[in-house]
């Protein structure tokens, strides 16, 4: 069943969202890019005349209500921007007199889903090692499944919309699926649209293909940059990444965020793209900074000889241009980390080259997909969202999808 297809008149509609949007201090959205998202599946529903139930999950609480998770933080701003009163339920897991109360048009947003353990299914309080581990791992599936099953029984019908979890086995991403028949279960517009983003950059590729991969560490990108070299003609690896590589290569790289058990995977990185072909395009100087603060003193250095005491926390200008000229002359384009910490304003400057040449190679007629979370931070901070082809919601979904492998959230809907 497509939602397209589907007419929700007179029915109850529960559907998962990625509504894991950052809030600051006070509990105020910072960024809506995910609420957004989910609005034209969500406005299809009510304006066929069904009434609506969204999940979501927030955080990690880790199978604990934790009040900083909460959903309710979010109410309002989700009836704002469907333009209607949003009911809220307090316990995701009994909410079925709510749920019952629904009248075509209204909405009940229930609370975080991952307020229970069963939502992941992973057992708590026991490590793996434990030999009584098997048995809760059982024992905890069991209890996902009578999870999934309450949530299951709210609705007639069921829309997965959370690009962003449709990587996990979860109870509301994929094991509810199996409490509806295939005419009455589907994926919402935004799981639609990025499937089809994914199938494009995969089935369609233009070459030069530079992917562009930043953020914190190599270790938590592994599968996606072995991945990506069977596809790439380009590779720019940035970010914190770059200091493992430097120092892999006999650099020094001060308190620059280094993983020191990754040296040889940086270096067999390094073998491998020459194997393949791939152009492996490493910064080669930094901004270096004497404090992890936006008001640290900075000084311009290789990234290979970074003082002691000093980190590296953004590309460098001969970096910057490098990278520039890879990406202007690119014809498909991938996103995904930043190349600094660019949370901090005064280190935004190598994030914000990747960005421009993006933009510029765009205008030229490339396909440009940028994903993960803090790349799309990125982009909205630059004002550039909407001179780039497709902003992913997803970041590890994305990149799993990209590596191939077939989504759960997408698997449990089509089979
Ligand atoms: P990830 O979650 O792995 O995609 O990493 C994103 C985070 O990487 C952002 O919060 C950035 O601030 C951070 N990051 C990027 N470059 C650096 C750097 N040179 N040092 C420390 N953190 C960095």
């Amino acid at each position: 069943m497509t939602i397209d297809q589907y007419n929700f008149a007179g029915k109850k509609a529960i559907v998962r969202v990625d509504f894991n949007v950052p809030l600051d201090e006070n509990g105020k959205i910072t960024d809506d890019t995910r609420i957004r998202g989910a609005l034209p599946t969500l406005k299809k529903i009510l304006a066929d005349g069904g009434s609506l139930i969204i999940m979501s999950h927030m955080g990690k609480p880790k199978g604990k209500v934790n009040a900083k998770f909460s959903l309710a933080q979010i109410k309002d701003a989700v009836g704002a921007a469907l333009g209607t009163e949003v009911k809220f339920a307090a316990d995701c897991a009994k909410a079925a007199d709510d749920a019952a109360a629904l009248k075509p048009g209204e909405v009940l947003l229930l609370e975080n889903l991952r307020f229970y353990p069963e939502e992941e299914g992973k057992p708590v309080g026991i490590e793996k090692e434990d030999p009584a581990y098997e048995d809760a791992k059982k024992e905890m599936k069991a209890r996902q499944k009578e999870f999934a099953k309450t949530l299951a029984s709210y609705a007639d019908c069921y829309v997965n919309d959370a690009f962003g979890t449709a990587h996990r086995k979860h109870a509301s991403t994929a094991v509810i699926a199996d409490y509806f028949d295939a005419d009455n279960k589907m994926l919402g517009y935004l799981m639609e649209k990025e499937v089809t983003a994914v199938d494009n950059i995969l089935s369609n590729i233009k070459r030069p293909f530079t992917a562009i991969m930043g953020g914190s560490k190599v270790s938590t990108k592994i599968g996606i940059i072995e991945n990506l070299m069977d596809k790439v003609d380009n590779l720019i690896l940035c970010g914190g990444m770059t200091y493992t590589f430097a120092k892999a290569q006999g650099g020094h790289v001060g308190l620059s965020i280094c993983e020191d058990d990754k040296l040889d995977l940086a270096l067999d990185i390094i073998k491998k793209a020459k194997e393949k072909g791939v152009n492996l395009v490493l910064g080669t100087d930094c901004v270096a900074a004497d404090a992890f603060s936006n008001d640290a003193n900075t000084q311009i250095v290789p990234a290979t000889e970074i003082p002691d005491g000093w980190e590296g926390l953004d590309a460098g200008p001969a970096t910057r241009e490098a990278f520039a000229e890879v990406i202007r002359n690119a014809k498909t384009i991938l996103w995904n980390g930043p190349a600094g910490v660019f949370e901090f304003d005064n280190f935004t400057a190598g994030s914000r080259a990747i960005a421009d040449a993006i933009v510029e190679a765009t205008e030229k007629g490339a396909f440009s997909l940028v994903g993960g979370g803090d790349s799309v931070a990125c982009v909205n901070k630059f004002g550039v969202a909407d001179k780039v082809s497709y902003v992913s919601t997803g970041g590890g979904a994305l990149l799993e999808a990209i590596e191939g492998k077939v989504l759960p959230g997408v698997a449990a809907i089509k089979g």
